[in-house]
């Protein structure tokens, strides 16, 4: 019987009870997007525009850049879409926009930060979101990743307010958790993003698979600063979601909405697992396994500890 419910998901997003939290689906070009639109995905929650220009010597020209957001634009017409400026550098290199040589690359010129090394870049990059939002009709959120400091929240939200377009930053740097609530006197929303949240909060490069148990999303030190975020954002009354692999993890995603997330988002074939166990629990047993998890001191007690109060 579960398998079937599972299978049978239709959204929207809510536990047992009632409060709603939006499932949504990571993205990376317009025929992915057109996929995830089949599934039950109420938008899309992260589309990581970097990985469209892997293959690129130069960069993209505005109509260019303009008309590949709008594939996705569409594919979700109506719907919720936050599109991620370049995440560029470190795993995901682009060869118009970083160094082919730095040391150490993943503490490199990455993310927002190649928008200093590359004049021009991130407002051409707005000015074709802008130009896709204009054309599909559609009213995207637009955020940073690597975000360290508040001021860098603060310059790209006025690049992107300056659009009328909706800005928010990722929260994937130990830094950024710690001073979310100064994040967010500048920007509307937050993303966290625990793949990187784990690998800078933990110390451990996330694509080496011998430091895989410390790069886990359940590792309570990064669940602590997850819960650090979402209570800035309850303070503030503004949406904070989850667009790393934990959200993908169905009784993570529960432990996550115990924390005060607002949002899950993940890749579209987990969306219905995600959904249909979030709808098998309550939101005071969501807030319970949370409380219960922040006290543990590994990954494995973590997930015991969840476990116990909402089921395998
Ligand atoms: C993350 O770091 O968790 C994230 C969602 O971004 P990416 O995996 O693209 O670095
Ligand atoms: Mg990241």
């Amino acid at each position: 019987a579960e398998r079937i419910r599972i299978q049978s998901w239709e959204g929207p997003g809510r536990t047992s009870d009632g409060h709603a939290v939006s499932i949504l689906a990571n993205v990376q070009d317009g025929a992915g997007a057109r996929s995830a639109a089949t599934t039950a995905a109420e938008g899309v929650g992260l589309f990581r525009t970097e990985l469209c220009f892997l293959d690129r010597d130069s960069e993209p020209g505005v109509d260019e850049q303009a008309e590949i957001y709008g594939e996705v634009l569409d594919a979700f017409a109506g719907r919720k879409v936050v599109i991620r400026t370049l995440d560029a550098g470190s795993d995901k290199p682009l060869r118009f926009a970083n160094h082919a040589e730095e040391a150490n690359p993943a503490l490199g010129v990455r993310g927002i930060r190649i928008a200093e090394q590359n004049p021009g870049i991130l407002s051409r990059q707005l000015d074709a979101v802008a130009a896709a939002a204009k054309q599909t009709q559609s009213q995207p959120w637009v955020m940073a990743p690597m975000i360290s400091t508040p001021a860098e929240a603060e310059s790209f939200a006025a690049e992107v307010r300056a659009r009328g377009l909706v800005p928010g930053v990722m929260v994937e740097v130990p830094a950024a958790a710690l001073l979310a609530d100064r994040l967010l006197r500048h920007v509307d929303f937050l993303s966290i993003g625990t793949n990187d949240l784990a690998q800078y909060t933990m110390a451990a490069d996330r694509m080496s698979s011998d430091l895989a148990s410390l790069t886990d999303p359940w590792q309570p030190a990064v669940l602590a600063l997850v819960a650090r975020t979402a209570e800035a954002g309850i303070a503030a009354g503004k949406p904070v979601g989850v667009c790393g692999e934990a959200a993908a993890d169905p009784l993570l995603a529960c432990v996550l909405i115990g924390l005060g997330v607002t949002s899950l988002s993940c890749a579209g074939a987990a969306v219905s697992g995600v959904g249909a166990k979030v709808g098998s629990v309550s939101l005071d047993e969501c807030r319970r396994a949370a409380e219960d998890v922040l006290a543990t001191s590994d990954p494995a007690e973590a997930r015991a500890a969840a476990v116990r109060v909402l089921g395998a």
